[in-house]
């Protein structure tokens, strides 16, 4: 008899997106003339940079030839776009990590999902909440909880992101050996100084704990005070994992590359205490379950460390940051209080009343779809998140019909 790993029953099922989804198409259906603008899902909108598009086209004519033609690649990535990475996003700030550090990938959904395996199922688990919800599931699935009850899982030690500590957890008052931290936030937005960042190292380091860092919207950080990576910190090598994507970067969402930092100085123990490199972990695992990004999309994340691409991604982020700025000075005129959407895309409002209650106010009346806050965690409920990935005229048109309805309550 084929049986199941009983811990996919515990999961709770994926409600929020479904249930947007569901919300939405019944109203719109009912009212098939109203316009409706999405600033719920965290997918970009505007095309590839050109620089990205013109590499993509000369990896595929590459693949046209016999004489250029490339089969498998290396399954950590090609040494050309690893080089590039190391230099430009961790040499170039001071960060000390090398090109065999790097593991490219199809996606850091995956990457964070994945880097789970390397671990005992019976560590001791702190997840922030709200949290992007890979982290949990995936831990769900492998076993490492208890039933979830009262809107949380057991045996999870859940960092509350709240008004109170700034939306950036407190350091943990027991000893944990799992941590995941996401900075500039998703779904809060909101970032880390260096000085916090250093206290979690250093609580990594002495409870002999690992990081997860998953810095998907590091592209987003233009206060030159705070870090884009948690290598900037010192001891950060000894103790964290990084994860980077050109998703959100360069809009690769639907184009697939990304990374994971895995430093050789990251260790983890076995049930003797001898110390294992997760590098070699990590490279074995890559390499058993993986067979590398395609070459033409490599050449394509390449192109985003050219001189012409780094101006074009820089415009890019600009965009959604100009929306989000719009977002920000709107939701602050009509007496909100919010976080995010400075060093970030994505502002969570605390909506003052129920967040569902919210969501559909601003879906009925000014046909404008937000995120409820409870599909990221228990702390989400009263918030709503605010997507700034839409086009600015469509960014425009929301705030106007928000501040219409909510300027007539
Ligand atoms: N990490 C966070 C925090 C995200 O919000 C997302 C996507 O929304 C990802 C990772 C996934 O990125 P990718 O497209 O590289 O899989």
């Amino acid at each position: 008899m084929i049986r199941i790993n009983e811990n996919y029953l515990k999961l709770q099922s994926s409600y929020l997106f479904v249930e947007i989804a569901n919300r939405v198409s019944a109203f719109q259906k009912q009212n098939p003339d109203f316009k409706i603008i999405r600033l719920g899902i965290g997918d970009v909108t505007r095309a590839l940079p050109p620089a990205c598009i013109q590499a993509f086209h000369q990896g595929v004519e590459e693949m046209a030839s016999d004489t250029t033609f490339r089969g498998y690649g290396p399954e950590q990535g090609y040494a050309f776009l690893r080089e590039k990475i190391a230099q430009n996003d961790y040499q170039s700030r001071g960060a000390d990590i090398n090109p065999d550090e790097i593991f490219v990938s199809d996606g850091s959904k995956c990457d964070t999902a994945n880097m789970q395996e390397l671990f005992a199922t019976d560590i001791r688990l702190a997840i922030p909440d709200p949290v992007y919800p890979v982290y949990l599931d995936t831990n769900v699935m492998a076993g490492r909880t208890g039933s979830f009850d009262g809107g949380r899982y057991a045996k999870i030690l859940y960092l509350d992101s709240l008004p109170q500590n700034g939306f950036v957890p407190d350091l943990p008052a027991e000893s944990v050996d799992l941590i995941y931290l996401c900075f500039p936030n998703n779904p809060t937005g909101a970032t880390i100084s260096r000085e916090i960042l250093k206290t979690w190292v250093d609580f990594a380091r002495e409870n002999r704990a690992l990081i997860l860092y998953d810095a998907a919207y590091e592209a987003f950080i233009r206060d030159q005070r705070l870090p884009r990576s948690i290598y900037e910190i010192e001891g950060g090598r000894e103790v964290a994992i990084e994860f980077r994507s050109f998703s959100k970067t360069a809009g690769f969402t639907g184009t697939r590359c990304a990374f994971t930092v895995v430093p050789k100085s990251c260790m983890a123990y076995d049930n003797s205490g001898q110390r294992h490199s997760l590098h070699a972990l990590w490279n074995r695992r890559h390499s058993t379950k993986f067979n590398g990004v395609s070459y033409p999309v490599q050449k394509a994340a390449e192109a985003v460390y050219s001189e012409a691409g780094k101006g074009q991604v820089r415009e890019l982020v600009d965009y959604y940051l100009g929306n989000a700025a719009l977002i920000r000075q709107e939701m602050a005129a009509l007496g909100f209080e919010f976080v995010g959407g400075e060093n970030s895309p994505y502002i969570w409002v605390n909506c003052k009343r129920d967040a569902w209650e919210f969501f559909d106010l601003l879906l009925k009346k000014a046909g404008v779809v937000t995120t409820p806050g409870p599909g990221f965690g228990k702390c989400g409920q009263g918030f709503i998140r605010i997507s700034a990935f839409n086009s600015y005229e469509n960014v425009k048109s929301a705030m106007l019909k928000i501040k219409e309805v909510l300027g007539a309550l």
